[in-house]
């Protein structure tokens, strides 16, 4: 894979070439001093995921410094879920009187990290892309009362008990027992919102037909792809209380 890429860009076939990265620093220390003709990263970073062990978003970035290399984000709003985080965060949000987006935030903790080439956030509508635009233009780096209000956000992630499963279902494809991971992660967090939830029920739902957790075989493919870095089958031990 790395000579291929070097050989197409002897070939002129491309300018640049980099690498998007999941793993531990410890590995990505050792892939850039085996490639240092790399000239970017892309990595995972968030407020959420800062200081996030799973992810390493804050050691993979200072590695990336350490070795001169730029940083292309991805994640910077954590596969929408920061775009619609849990109510306390919210409220942080609401209480700081901005006025901002919760996905204007993580935009905005992102963009101002430093060293960047880009932030590359996804997007499934029009009003979505307008929020991005309004965001960048003009942009200024978060000050220190910013900062304050984020910081608040993190503690009240910290506190939260929620399954941080973005739905990217890199994990189900390759499940031999067809578990619908995300959509069973997703029925235990909205269970957490609202106590008129009926959990059982939404539970057969989502499993009807497909696997469920306690078919899991514990064959740790799932996690393997994870780039969330989610304990997935201990979680998955944890559901099957679901199973009436
Ligand atoms: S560990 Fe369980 S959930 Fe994960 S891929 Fe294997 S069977 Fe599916
Ligand atoms: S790979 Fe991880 S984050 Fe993505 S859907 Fe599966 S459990 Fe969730």
């Amino acid at each position: 894979m790395w000579d291929y890429v070097k050989e197409l860009k002897e070939k002129g076939l491309i300018r640049h070439w980099g690498f998007s990265f999941h793993a531990d620093p410890e590995l990505l220390e050792e892939l850039l001093i085996a490639h240092p003709d790399a000239e970017f990263v892309q990595l995972q970073i968030n407020y959420a995921d800062w200081e996030n062990p799973g992810v390493a978003s804050r050691r993979n970035y200072e590695i990336c410094q350490a070795h001169g290399k730029p940083v292309v984000i991805m994640e910077p709003v954590k596969g929408g879920v920061l775009a619609d985080p849990i109510p306390e965060v919210k409220e942080v949000f609401a209480q700081s009187g901005k006025g901002w987006s919760c996905a204007s935030w993580a935009l905005r903790y992102a963009a101002g990290i430093g060293n960047l080439l880009a932030v590359l956030s996804g997007m499934s509508d029009l009003s979505q892309m307008d929020d991005n635009l309004r965001t960048m233009q003009g942009f200024a780096p978060l000050n220190a009362e910013e900062q304050a209000v984020i910081q608040k956000a993190q503690e009240a992630l910290n506190n939260d008990k929620s399954i941080p499963c973005t739905a990217c279902h890199y994990c189900t494809e390759g499940c031999p027992m067809g578990i619908p991971i995300p959509e069973i992660f997703n029925v235990v967090n909205r269970k957490r919102g609202s106590a008129a939830f009926r959990t059982v029920r939404e539970y057969n739902i989502v499993t009807q037909g497909k696997g469920r957790a306690s078919d899991c075989v514990a064959c740790g493919q799932c996690e393997s792809v994870c780039p969330q870095h989610l304990p997935i089958i201990r979680l998955l031990q944890d559901c099957r209380t679901l199973e009436q």
